[in-house]
């Protein structure tokens, strides 16, 4: 059937700087470039491309540019370009759109409506370079009271401790399963987490076994619903276990990792057979209430001997605080939120781009809700989806975060471009795909090392930004929202992330 979708990008190839060197041809996953015997030129099929751009950062000559299409319809308030061709797509396959990435739709970014306060004359600002900063986090249940001895001049803390994590600095990385990701993307995040003194988080893929001696003490192992690679030994090797129930990508649905990405080693990992569809349930079989929830929570406690945090997902969807109030009672020490904007390897595009509400609004909603009912020292949380740079790290703990995962964000900096094709198994940077030949493009000490050298200018703007606004410990400052002021925000708006509007 002919295609009656435009081609979305349009390459243009400067033929006077092009060396004829089949760079692009050989770069392009997709086939774009071809080389055409005949005319002895290399040719571009618009209709294929991603729009990655990796062709046009590997050319040697900087002959190629690609942009988005000049073709348009006309104009139509109502029908946009994309609602036209989803329904166009839709009547060529009879199939559900999928697509990769988080929501990228106009919805309000809060980040860019919250201001952070400085210090002036009294409480003088602190200069992180010359006077200790403090941005190492304990993630956990914290007890209602402490029983201290004081013995001379030691101090010894009587309560017994819930398990806790502790990190350098509030940035883990976000759940990215083996299989979704490529080996050498996976292995890249587990020894960033190491140098640096954070965490990774598994997914729901398991953990290949031969990483877990060196890296289990620096991951947080997933339990979903499809129960991929979980053993004993997964769970015991790692820092915290993690329930996963929803994320904001998908929240409501399962997961699935097409057959094409399965290869031998995701298989062994999975535990299910090579080239098989890996789809995991919607809802965890076992859990229909607060109290199944629960019993799972309490059940892996067992399993790790009571010894490591246990940490519940869930999307940020609509009664958000309610549930978490929900799950802190059940027993998890952290709750992960993961809002609207949140990335996936694949999800239906009317779900990503349509269920959720963004993270900024979840966080207070959860921090205020905990705090009101007296329970908030009883969990930490850790918020994700849509965290973009250190500034917008810093408001999601003054909203009330106890730390964040960033997912998207590590990906751009191992060279994703948001060309939304994860899906498809051919990403072209070598970070969501399976075939060898791509996923061997990623070099596991260059992706270490971007991801590192991220961690820590993040970490130093934010102890800049602490400085700033006179404080010299990161916890200090969570959900302190008396140092946040909206501007362009509605009253509702403001009311439900708990700030003043600027010049108040
Ligand atoms: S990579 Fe650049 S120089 Fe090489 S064939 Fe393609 S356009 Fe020409
Ligand atoms: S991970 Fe790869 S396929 Fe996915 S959006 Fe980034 S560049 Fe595209």
């Amino acid at each position: 059937m002919k295609s009656f979708v435009f081609p979305e990008f349009q390459i243009i190839r400067d033929e006077e700087k092009c060396g004829q060197c089949r760079g692009c041809e050989r770069q392009c996953s997709f086939g774009t470039h071809t080389y055409d015997p005949l005319t002895d030129r290399l040719i571009s099929d618009d209709y294929k491309c991603a729009g990655c751009q990796r062709c046009v950062i590997f050319c040697p000559k900087d002959a190629i540019v690609v942009r988005p299409t000049q073709s348009f319809y006309r104009p139509n308030a109502s029908w946009s370009r994309e609602k036209i061709e989803d329904l166009k797509k839709q009547a060529e396959t009879g199939g559900v759109i999928l697509t990769g990435c988080g929501n990228d739709k106009p919805f309000r970014i809060y980040w860019d409506h919250i201001v952070l306060n400085a210090s002036q004359v009294t409480n003088p600002s602190i200069d992180p370079l010359r006077e200790p900063m403090e941005l190492r986090t304990f993630l956990g249940a914290k007890p209602d009271l402490m029983d201290i001895d004081f013995k001379g001049g030691d101090v010894e803390i009587k309560t017994k401790i819930s398990p806790h994590l502790m990190v350098e600095t509030p940035i883990l990385f976000s759940a990215m399963s083996y299989g979704a990701i490529s080996y050498n993307a996976f292995k890249s995040l587990a020894t960033a987490s190491k140098q640096f003194g954070t965490l990774f988080n598994t997914g729901e893929g398991g953990l290949p076994r031969e990483l877990r001696a060196e890296f289990g003490g620096n991951a947080i192992v997933q339990v979903a619903s499809g129960r991929y690679g979980i053993d004993a030994e997964y769970l015991n090797c790692a820092a915290a276990v993690e329930i996963k129930v929803g994320q904001g990508a998908k929240p409501g649905i399962g997961g699935h990792l097409p057959g094409e990405k399965v290869s031998q080693s995701v298989a062994e990992t999975r535990m299910i057979p090579v080239g098989t569809d890996a789809i995991s349930p919607a809802p965890h079989h076992d859990i229909y209430s607060i109290e199944d929830l629960s019993m799972l929570i309490h059940a892996l406690k067992e399993a790790t001997n009571y010894e490591k945090p246990v940490s519940v997902k869930i999307a940020a969807v609509h009664n958000v605080a309610a549930i978490a109030s929900g799950i802190v009672r059940a027993g998890a020490d952290i709750i992960a939120i993961d809002g609207l904007r949140g990335g996936t390897g694949a999800a239906p595009k009317a779900i990503r781009d349509n269920v959720g509400i963004p993270i900024e609004l979840a966080i207070s909603a959860l921090d205020m809700r905990l705090k009101n009912e007296g329970i908030r020292n009883r969990c930490s949380i850790v918020a994700a989806g849509g965290l973009r740079s250190s500034s917008d790290i810093i408001k999601a703990i003054a909203l009330g975060a106890d730390a964040v995962y960033i997912g998207t964000a590590a990906l751009i900096a191992m060279g994703c471009t948001l060309c939304q094709k994860c899906n498809t198994g051919k990403c072209n940077w070598g970070l969501c795909t399976q075939d060898p030949r791509l996923s061997g493009r990623l070099n596991t000490e260059i992706a270490t090392k971007r991801l590192t050298n991220l961690l820590n200018a993040w970490s130093h703007e934010i102890m800049e930004m602490l400085g700033g606004m006179g404080i010299n410990a990161i916890e200090s400052l969570r959900g302190n929202r008396d140092h946040l002021r909206g501007i362009g925000l509605y009253e509702w708006e403001l009311e439900v992330l708990g700030i003043k509007g600027a010049g108040q």
